[in-house]
């Protein structure tokens, strides 16, 4: 057998893609190996590739978006076996002890571990992960379309699920990209009114193929009159990185309606406080999701058939996949495909 594998690793802050022959690890106990068959590219693997997480240490292989099978299991494993289909997220791991955790609310563990930053991550044939943060994979899913749902995917529609919205009432997705086409579809499954919020009329006719029963154009309207025409939006679900953009939608909110941030804009917010206060609405972000949540979301994705939009490169081509991912020019998350 082979004793090494290729892998796409980031050695300094602003470094370029360097492809690495590395030993394939041995799983410690608590992990399982996972052979990779592809990985998704995250707009949070810049936090790796520009040096941006705190802690971090170089050389280190990004990734979070992982999907494949376990390939070996290390000691004091019980609930994995060889060869199961499973996915792997940002949730690298969580500490079982601190006070969220003896709570069970192990995504806000204190001593929380990030895939892809505090450890090596997915792009690569081979990797490592803890075995509580295992999704099975269902059957219906290929590959190259778990990996996006175990970041863009679980990040949105844990979002809208735990949003307190329920079916019937409005929710609104802001932006239809990586995570707003995803958040369309899981809003229209999940049995909201679904509204689409784009500038310009171009994404409408693939917002209402998402499901989107409303399409809300910010550029030709104003987008909180035609949330209002519709009662008010329960939960806005804001991809769009835009402060100001978010920011406008406040007043779109119904009573006690929630403006839901996943994806941090890199401006402060602008809210009218006296619009949270008069209508007992709230603005609050989200914090991705376990790797049960993650299974949920492979499972209801697959059950509803809720598909990401995904562009494949091979893992050699990892810089150029990386860049056409920032592009703006991509439909709508680019995977990378690690054969072998
Ligand atoms: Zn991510
Ligand atoms: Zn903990």
């Amino acid at each position: 057998m082979t004793t090494t594998m290729n892998a796409a690793q980031i050695s300094k802050p602003r470094g370029d893609w360097e492809l690495v022959e590395r030993v394939i690890p041995e799983p410690h106990a608590g992990q399982v190996r996972v052979k990779v068959e592809a990985c998704g590219i995250c707009h949070s693997d810049v936090f790796v590739k520009e040096g941006l997480w705190p802690g971090l240490a170089y050389p280190r292989v990004p990734g979070h978006e992982i999907a494949g099978h376990i390939d070996a299991v290390g000691d004091n494993v019980r609930a994995w076996r060889q060869g199961q289909r499973v996915g792997v997220g940002w949730h690298g791991g969580h500490c079982f002890v601190c006070a969220q955790c003896r709570r069970g609310d192990f995504a806000m563990c204190v001593q929380r571990k990030v895939t892809g930053c505090d450890f090596d991550g997915g792009y690569a044939e081979y990797t490592l992960a803890r075995a509580e943060t295992l999704a099975a994979i269902p059957e219906a899913l290929p590959a190259e379309e778990a990996g996006p749902f175990m970041c863009a995917g679980v990040t949105v529609y844990n979002a809208l699920r735990h949003s307190g919205a329920r079916a019937g009432e409005v929710a609104a997705v802001l932006g239809i990209g990586g995570l707003g086409h995803l958040g369309v579809q899981y809003a229209r499954q999940l049995g909201f009114a679904t509204v689409a919020i784009s500038r310009g009329n171009d994404r409408e006719p693939l917002a209402r193929q998402l499901g989107a029963h409303y399409y809300i154009d910010s550029l030709a309207t104003d987008a909180v009159t035609e949330l209002q025409k519709l009662g008010g939006a329960r939960v806005i679900l804001a991809t769009a990185p835009n402060a100001q953009a978010i920011s406008a939608l406040v007043d779109g909110l119904s009573a006690s309606g929630t403006l839901l941030v996943p994806a941090a804009p890199a401006e402060p917010l602008t809210i009218n406080v006296m619009s949270l206060i008069s209508g007992r609405r709230s603005v609050a972000g989200w914090y991705s999701g376990t790797a049960r949540d993650s299974q949920d979301t492979l499972e209801f994705s697959a059950l509803t058939g809720v598909h990401p939009m995904i562009e494949t490169y091979p893992l050699h081509r990892v810089a150029e996949a990386y860049e056409h991912m920032h592009s703006g020019r991509v439909r709508f998350r680019v995977v990378l495909t690690i054969e072998g």
